[in-house]
């Protein structure tokens, strides 16, 4: 992967290359330019001083004085600066201001002496052997030294050729100052342009550095910050137009991811205040989330839940086989499970349905489950009522209806059969009196209760057990059973004293009931202190038979009996303790019991009461 360059390594190579170009392009047009321009004067400078002193030379050509000519070269050559060259046109020196033409070689092959010899100006530039030197030759033909003025219209005859040259070292020592010049220059302008280029780059990416770091805090879910009014004093018009879009989408961001989490947070309260218990399923059957109902229903930690196995959370093959069987054939199951507990169990109407994500796709199941168990109680409770009922009711009418068809069928007629089996029909008839009457005083507690027509008002308590105990002091009496009141005179509840008594009442019966002859039966009533201040306990304790352990729980529900066979020998409805159940419900209270096989029971009623004066 090609790592990213920071801005300037953009900016600057290209930046000093194009300056560092411009500059070797002009330089390099300028120096050749001017070494052109030099060398050209120089030439032409050259073939007008050949030109002046051509004549000087031809004459002392045309005299032969060979000697003279060359004391002429040197002196001429040394005023001058320039050197100055005699050649014939075979190439032979015969005269050098500079050097002595003897120890020189033939010239003929010089560039400039085949130029002249061709008839024109020649013009040559290069080292000189002689010198040591780089020079600038120019040579002239000299024509028709010896010839007379006829001879000289005629075609010209070139008799030698008058070179004349001079160095350039000057002209190289000048170019290589220039060169130094423009070297230092490019140099000074090449850290000038990487200084601004540095300055560029950086008031460029200075801003954009600011706006990566609020946007790293924009990623990081911080909108506070603003980009503009960071950058706005340096950025340019485009980093400052682009800052501002950021502003704007960092506002609608916040706003939308606001809106999200209002939603979201909506979404997961109702999810969790659900009363149905709800688990959200993916694919590979892994739990995506639960709600507070169903961690507490399969009794699993709801942040741990999601993500495991859901196997691991729901211990149920019938629910799992559903959420399989949902999830391969894609179709919803409503069934309802049964799920067993240490509590019981628990009915659950359960709906596993597909979910979908937003495109549409299958991303699992949801379960939705609905506790019915309080439903299906009640449900069973209303059907063993109705059942009971009739079972209750039937008993005393089978009995009845049997007696007197006795009678018709000519027991009327034994006097005392008569007499004994009109005893037992009135009996029958009693207890289904009393049946009745306990039924209607139920549904009418239950009733009142419910509308809230029950007066509660507060009033010593004494005097209504009292009343109880004298309803049932001739029962007591005959079944030889003491009955003992222990109560405050200063003990007062909050109550209706009529329910009340009949609850008192109900207690008694079953205590005397259920006692052995000379067994005793205490109503005693304690007033709470410290914890338990405000409620009195209304205890009917008896040390008769007791009642076994597994009864207890079903014991306040109607028609049940824990001793049938003795329940009915004294008539009992099935009634009595449903019936105090309520009454203590209506005043807002409870009742309990306590019992043990063979050495007795306590029964103790719950509300609210103290002690006054
Ligand atoms: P019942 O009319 O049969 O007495 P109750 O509702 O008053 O009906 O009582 C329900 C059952 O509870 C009784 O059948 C009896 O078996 C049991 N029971 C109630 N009180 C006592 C008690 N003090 N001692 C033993 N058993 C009791």
């Amino acid at each position: 992967m090609i790592t990213p360059k920071k801005l300037i390594w953009h900016i600057f190579p290209a930046n000093v290359l194009t300056i560092l170009l411009v500059i070797l392009t002009v330089s390099w047009f300028g120096v050749v330019s001017l070494q052109e321009f030099y060398l050209q004067d120089t030439e032409a400078d050259l073939e007008s001083r050949a030109h002046l002193i051509s004549s000087k030379v031809k004459e002392y050509l045309r005299d032969q004085k060979i000697g003279e000519l060359r004391e002429y070269c040197i002196q001429i050559g040394r005023t001058s600066g320039t050197r100055i060259t005699i050649i014939d046109p075979q190439g032979k020196v015969l005269a050098d201001s500079n050097a002595d033409p003897e120890t020189m070689e033939n010239h003929g092959q010089r560039a400039e002496i085949t130029g002249a010899v061709a008839g024109q100006v020649g013009i040559s530039r290069r080292f000189s052997k002689t010198l040591q030197e780089n020079m600038v030759y120019v040579a002239i033909p000299l024509t028709n030294i010896s010839a007379n003025v006829l001879q000289e219209n005629s075609e010209k005859r070139i008799d030698a050729i008058l070179r004349t040259s001079v160095s350039v070292a000057a002209l190289d020592t000048t170019l290589k100052r220039i060169k130094t010049r423009i070297i230092l220059g490019s140099l000074a302008v090449l850290l000038l342009a990487g200084a601004v280029t540095l300055l560029i780059s950086r008031n460029i990416s200075r801003p954009l550095d600011q706006m990566t770091r609020s946007a790293e805090r924009f990623a990081g879910g911080d909108f506070s910050l603003r980009m503009l009014p960071a950058v706005k004093n340096t950025a340019s018009l485009e980093v400052a137009t682009l800052a501002t879009a950021m502003d704007r989408m960092a506002e609608l961001l916040d706003e939308k991811i606001e809106a999200i989490i209002t939603q979201r947070n909506q979404l997961e309260t109702v999810f969790s205040s659900m009363v149905e218990a709800v688990i959200a399923i993916d694919t590979e059957e892994r739990v995506i989330s639960i709600n507070d109902a169903a961690a507490e229903l399969f009794g699993v930690d709801k942040k741990a839940a999601p993500g495991k196995i859901v196997q691991q959370i729901v211990r149920n093959v019938q629910l799992q086989q559903h959420i399989s069987q949902t999830l391969a054939a894609r179709e919803s199951v409503v069934d309802e499970i049964v799920l067993r507990g240490e509590t019981g169990d628990r009915f659950l109407q359960t709906n596993v349905v597909i979910l979908g994500n937003g495109a549409g796709e299958n991303a699992g199941v949801l379960v939705v489950m609905n506790d019915v168990t309080k439903i299906r109680r009640l449900e069973n409770v209303r059907r063993d009522f109705v059942a009971n009922v009739s079972h209750e009711l039937r008993t005393p009418i089978t009995s009845i209806r049997g007696y007197v068809e006795t009678l018709l069928d000519g027991a009327l007629d034994i006097r005392e059969d008569a007499i004994r089996f009109l005893e037992i029909i009135l009996h029958q008839s009693e207890r289904l009196a009393t049946i009745i009457d306990d039924l209607l005083a139920l549904s009418k507690i239950e009733d009142e209760a419910k509308r809230g027509a029950i007066p509660l008002a507060s009033g010593p308590l004494r005097p209504v057990l009292e009343a109880a105990a004298q309803t049932c002091q001739l029962q007591a009496d005959q079944a030889g059973i003491v009955l003992v009141i222990d109560c405050p005179e200063q003990a007062m509840a909050e109550m209706n004293a009529t329910l009340l008594e009949q609850a008192v009442v109900n207690l008694l019966v079953n205590a005397i009931t259920y006692s052995r002859q000379g067994g005793e039966v205490t109503v005693e009533v304690v007033v709470g202190q410290a914890e338990q201040a405000g409620k009195v306990r209304i205890v009917v304790r008896d040390n008769g038979i007791g009642i076994a352990k597994g009864h207890l729980p079903r014991l306040f529900e109607r028609f049940y009996r824990s001793d049938k066979a003795r329940s009915r020998a004294h008539g009992g409805s099935g009634l009595g303790l449903a019936i105090v159940k309520h009454i203590a419900e209506a005043h807002d209270g409870a009742v309990e019991v306590k019992s043990v096989e063979g050495k007795g029971s306590e029964f103790a009623l719950v509300m609210r009461g103290e002690l006054v004066g």
